[in-house]
This record gives C-alpha cells, structure tokens and sequence, in this order.
C-alpha cells in the first residue's frame, strides 16, 4: 500500500530532494542497498546535507568500501545458531523476527542484510527461536531487533510478546525500534496495546537528532508511555548529523524532555560504504566530555563500540583517572586521589587497548 515513503532514485528525484545529475550512481546504489525516506523525515529534510537528509538519503560514497569495513562489522553471523537469533552473551539474545525498516539508515551496520523484501521469520522459524529461549535457562532477556519489531502487526508482535513472556526465566524484554520518530502515526492505539507484557517490557528508541522529536513523534512516544514502558534513547554518533557538542546537548536534552532516557551513545560499526560518517574515537571522547558537567547526568548516554568480529560491546568513554593517581574534573583540572581510593583506581582501570585504536584510526 502506498505511504508516501519514497523509496527509488526517481521518487527522491521527482521530490527535489536529489538533483538529476545524480541518478546514474543512484541507481548503483538501489541496486545494492535499500531506500526509503518516509514522509515524516521527507518534512525536516531542508538541504540534501542536512542532519536529517545525510541519514537517509544514498550518497555516491556509499559505492566506495574502505579496507576496514565489513558486511557483517558486529560478528552477528558467528553467534546466529538459528535464522534470525544472534546469542552473542549467556544471559541475553536477539532476536529479528523481520528485517524490514521504515527507513533505512545510511550507515546502518546491517545494511548488507536489511530491506523491505528480507528476513521476514516464517510462522516455523518463529517457533524454533522461541523454543531455543526455552531450552536455555540461562537466558534473562530477549531483544527484539531488526529491521524494525514494530512494523509487525499488532496481532503478530503481540503473539511473539506474549509467548516470550511465558517462558519462565525470562524475566525482561526489550524492542529496538525507529518507528516513532520516522513513521509515529503507526504506532496506533492497536500497536500500544500490543506491547503489554506481565514481563517487563523496555523499549529503545533509536534517534540521531533533536529534530526527529516532532509533535506527532512525541505524541508516538506518549502513546507506548502511557502503557508503563519506559523508554530508553540510542543514537549513533554521525559525522555531519551530531558531531558538535550543541548537537548531542539538544539531542539528549529534547530526549529527557520527551522522557526517553539517553542510554547508548554508539561508535559508528564500520559497514560497508559509512566512511563518511566515521568520527574517531578520540573525538567522541571528547564530545562527551565537554558535555560532562554542561548536561544533568541523566542526559549522559554511555559511549560504547562493538568490537569488530562479535566480541561484544564496551564502554569507550572519556577517562577521568590519570596513570598518576590524578582525577580530573569536569573543567579539565586534576585533583590528586587518597591514598586508598588510588590503590583502588589501578585495579579499576585496565588501559584501553592501543592496538585497538589504533585500528580504528579514520581511513585516510
Ligand atoms: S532502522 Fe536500524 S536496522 Fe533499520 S536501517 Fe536504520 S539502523 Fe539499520
């Protein structure tokens, strides 16, 4: 059914959002990657390198793979015992039940997979990961993941919900979605309902710009609320989208205003065709910190990277402990620690690897 999401090289062109001259690489990139820019985004994009637009709309670039970057950058495929499961840490797994998304991002760390044809678990597929959730009790939690959760239908997202929360050991869920900033009126009345669980549910909204927060978003979000689920934020720190320190202030502060809580500030997963987003570690480092101390600690997300090769996540933020015993505030000026908190302090603070870094340097 048509929803005004444009979703081909002509249709962002008949839009004005793309020139003519553009179409032939347009194309190469259809050919590869999806596309879709749905009316809610279509509305906040004013320039075609604007925060909004860089995120959605395909860029030459993106023909371009740096040596670094890979199909599949968090290893989801080595911890995937079943289609559409990823089981990466005992104590929880994913599940993507489709790989559909009302928009598709142009940095998405599965963009080699996702799509409006792919990943769809059949009914038989469906069963076969809830029963692997049964068969392993030292699983606590089950994510929801994709493609978008919340473009099931209400009946279907209710069903996998309920029979998820039947399993004894589980004892929280949580749904990773974009669907209440990109496409707000789906989340209806029907689809609210359809997430309420005897087993705690957490929803993560996953957001990259205070513009995204529009009224009907805001209403999306009030809307799965009201049903008692808190809402969490996750963004991903993008070049040219909200790589300024005023960017990510008003970016987790209209969050906090909207009761979604900045939960995971992520270092871009280095997929195919993404260099131009990549901002390096170091930078990020100090974005946050010259947040710290600006900001209320609620509007801190954690910074964190996945480690190439699904060895998992890991805070990456800005260290205030010196080698020397010093800590420092969030002014910039170091104070010298107690003797016994010091002592603690070199248990506590493994340095970061710098091989690690080092590979992640920006491609030149
Ligand atoms: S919504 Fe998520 S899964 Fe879909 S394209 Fe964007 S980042 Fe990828």
């Amino acid at each position: 059914m048509p929803d005004g999401t444009l979703r081909t090289p002509d249709a962002l062109i008949q839009a004005g959002l793309l020139p003519e001259s553009e179409r032939e690489a347009l194309a190469r990139i259809a050919a590869r990657y999806a596309i879709a820019v749905p009316p809610a985004f279509v509305r906040l994009i004013t320039h075609p390198d604007d925060p909004i637009a860089r995120q959605v709309l395909p860029h030459a670039d993106e023909l371009r793979t740096a040596p670094h970057e890979l199909p599949d950058p968090v290893g989801d495929a080595a911890h995937s015992p079943l289609r559409g499961v990823v089981h990466r840490y005992p104590d929880r797994l994913l599940i993507t039940p489709l790989l559909v998304c009302p928009l598709y991002c142009r940095f998405c760390f599965r963009r080699e997979q996702v799509g409006p044809d792919g990943g769809l678990l059949t009914e038989a597929e469906l069963q076969a990961a809830i029963a692997y959730v049964r068969a392993h009790p030292e699983l606590r939690e089950v994510i929801l993941t994709g493609g978008d959760p919340l473009l099931l239908s209400p009946r279907r997202l209710a069903w996998l919900l309920v029979a998820l929360a039947e399993i004894p050991h589980i004892e929280l869920l949580r749904i990773h979605t974009r669907v209440p900033v990109a496409d707000p009126q789906r989340v209806t009345d029907a689809l609210a309902a359809a997430l309420a669980s005897e087993t705690p549910l957490w929803l993560v909204l996953h957001a990259n710009h205070a513009s995204e927060f529009t009224q009907d978003a805001a209403a999306a979000i009030r809307r799965i609320q009201a049903g008692m689920i808190p809402v969490l934020g996750q963004s991903v720190l993008l070049r040219g989208v909200n790589d300024t320190v005023s960017a990510l202030e008003s970016l987790f502060r209209t969050m906090l205003r909207h009761r979604v809580k900045p939960y995971y500030l992520h270092q871009l997963d280095p997929a195919p065709g993404t260099a131009r987003f990549h901002v390096p570690i170091a930078e990020g480092q100090a974005l946050l910190a010259a947040l710290r101390g600006r900001v209320t600690g609620l509007a801190w997300p954690t910074y964190v990277l996945d480690i190439e090769g699904g060895h998992g996540k890991v805070p990456i933020g800005p260290r205030y402990l010196d080698a020397q015993g010093g800590v420092r505030d969030p002014d910039g000026t170091t104070h010298p620690l107690a003797a016994p908190l010091l002592a603690a302090h070199a248990l506590a603070e493994p340095p970061l690897a710098a091989p690690l870094l080092a590979r992640l340097a920006p491609a030149s």
